[in-house]
């Protein structure tokens, strides 16, 4: 289940990628900034700005899912079944459905319109979520299968799966960017659902094998962004004999996501300000290791 495909990027992995969005999360990170990938299942999302009020999603579904308010048409999340018809008789775009099923070789064919570009870039495929490993197989074969077709392979990650779902696919794996949120449990287990050592114990094993392993930790104001967290994640990054370390700032584009789906957003943060930024990078500086900014 793919919710976004982006192509030309130039970020999240090296040269011109393509990247494939999974869904399915087993993480509720509050600042999340894609909260569509976090349920596994297609979902409708409604851009009531757009809705033109013609009444036609409400008449076309079977289950009385829909109800129009005084603040617009509202989805019954416990009736939809998300067949995606409302989408398809909205002419006004309000209705998206995010999600899409796709085979293997039905997503490999895109992609490989663009191997032309990763030829001269040096680029490939990225998979990206969502968590790609939460659809443990479906990513495995498509790894695979890329490798075949010798593309680049890159995986974005959370870390927070077995280990051994991420071994089996290390063989068709050139890099893993890899999240580190936060070094205390139970500040990760706070704001992400769930505590960080089975995420701390694969980064160790994966930091032994030859995948290229970058580690990035989201930058969220109040909530990771203690000089003494900062210094401990950049001090973890060391240990494991890495040699950098890539800051990705919060942003706040992904708010309004949660009101399209439904949602309540929870945080009340700003993006953090150049100036704390640069002082960060000033401050582990002292790692010794090379900070980067942005993926
Ligand atoms: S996706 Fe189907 S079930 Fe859900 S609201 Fe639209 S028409 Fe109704
Ligand atoms: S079909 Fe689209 S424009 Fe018409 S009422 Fe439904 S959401 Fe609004």
């Amino acid at each position: 289940v793919v919710f976004n495909i982006q192509y030309y990027s130039i970020h999240d992995g090296s040269g011109i990628r393509t990247l494939v969005f999974l869904k399915g999360c087993p993480l509720r990170c509050e600042w999340c900034s894609n909260p569509e990938s976090q349920s596994l299942k297609p979902e409708v999302i409604v851009l009531v700005n757009r809705c033109i009020g013609c009444g036609n999603c409400i008449k076309i579904c079977s289950e009385q899912a829909i109800v129009n308010t005084i603040e617009g048409n509202i989805i019954n999340r416990n009736k939809c079944i998300a067949c995606g018809k409302c989408t398809e008789v909205c002419n006004a775009g309000a209705l998206q459905i995010k999600g899409k099923f796709y085979t293997v070789d039905d997503l490999l064919e895109q992609v490989m319109e663009d191997a032309i570009f990763y030829e001269y870039s040096g680029g490939g495929i990225t998979l990206s979520g969502g968590e790609p490993f939460f659809q443990a197989d479906f990513t495995y074969s498509l790894l695979r299968t890329c490798k075949e077709s010798r593309l680049n392979t890159a995986v974005e990650t959370c870390g927070f799966v077995p280990y051994e779902t991420i071994e089996r696919c290390l063989p068709y794996l050139d890099s893993i960017l890899y999240d580190i949120k936060h070094l205390d449990t139970d500040i990760h287990k706070q704001f992400t659902g769930a505590d960080n050592l089975i995420i701390l114990e694969n980064v160790r094993k994966l930091a032994k094998t030859d995948v290229n392993l970058i580690i990035r930790v989201p930058v969220i104001p109040g909530i990771n962004d203690s000089n003494n967290n900062l210094i401990r994640t950049a001090e973890f990054v060391k240990e494991l004999g890495l040699k950098e370390l890539y800051l990705l700032p919060y942003h706040s584009l992904g708010v309004r996501k949660y009101s399209q789906l439904g949602r309540k957003y929870k945080l009340n943060i700003n993006p953090p300000t150049v100036e704390r930024i640069n002082e960060i990078k000033e401050i582990l500086i002292d790692s010794k290791l090379n900070i980067y900014i942005g993926g």
